[in-house]
């Protein structure tokens, strides 16, 4: 089964997917995680993205939809669950076409509803370890000691594109394009939206509840 995962950033998709991941068998393609390496490798395809990502814009539609199309075109039989991608209705109409290719297509779409209020608390307060890419929260879910990852002792960085100024952009991008794919998913019959306001394994626990 191939499962979108959408809302906006700061919604809890990086940490669901990882769950999912985790105990039930998915596999991830985030496209936010694709494009941070591709920056950090230093390819084309980050050189090209990067100045889209430091303001907080969408990066633009073909080089993503590119990106996604050679993860999936290299194990097309796997179920996918699809992180921060698609973002637009031209990315929701090449996934639909990409996966029927391979015989199959997007079973379910999940939004995870979560108030703009809790956002951005959600996001200024979020450091990623720069080695292993383990999410913390300064409140929420800090690190045992400061700055440093429980899991493998790299350092902690607030991510560029998590400074206010840029989550502001991230949100109006969010509102413009990707929240009008509710209706996009409705139409198609296969949309649920869950709360992703409570704790992690509740949320975690009715995303079970509608996988089953
Ligand atoms: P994320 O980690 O999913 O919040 O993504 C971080 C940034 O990567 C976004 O703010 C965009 O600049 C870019 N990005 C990630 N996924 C997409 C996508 N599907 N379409 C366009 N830009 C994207």
């Amino acid at each position: 089964m191939n499962l979108v995962l959408f809302g906006a950033p700061g919604s809890g998709k990086g940490t669901q997917s990882a769950l999912l991941i985790e105990r039930m068998g998915y596999t991830q393609i985030s496209t936010g995680d694709l494009l941070r390496k591709a920056v950090a490798n230093l390819t084309q395809l980050g050189q090209s993205a990067k100045s889209y990502m430091d303001k907080g814009d969408l990066v633009p539609d073909e080089l993503v939809i590119d990106m996604v199309r050679e993860v999936i075109g290299s194990n097309p039989k796997i179920s996918f669950i699809f992180d921060g991608f698609p973002r637009t209705e031209a990315q929701a109409i090449s996934l639909e076409s990409m996966l029927a290719e391979f015989k199959t297509g997007i079973h379910k779409a999940i939004f995870l509803q979560v108030p703009n209020s809790e956002l951005m608390s959600r996001l200024t307060g979020r450091r990623v370890c720069q080695k292993c890419g383990a999410v913390f929260h300064v409140r929420n879910k800090p690190s045992s000691k400061d700055g440093v990852c429980d899991i493998c002792g790299g350092r902690l960085i607030q991510r560029k594109d998590d400074f206010a100024d840029v989550i502001e952009r991230r949100l109006v991008a969010y509102e413009e394009m990707t929240l009008p794919l509710k209706d996009f998913f409705q139409k198609k019959g296969i949309l649920s939206v869950l709360d992703g306001t409570g704790e992690t394994e509740v949320v975690f626990s009715g995303l079970k509840t509608i996988l089953s």
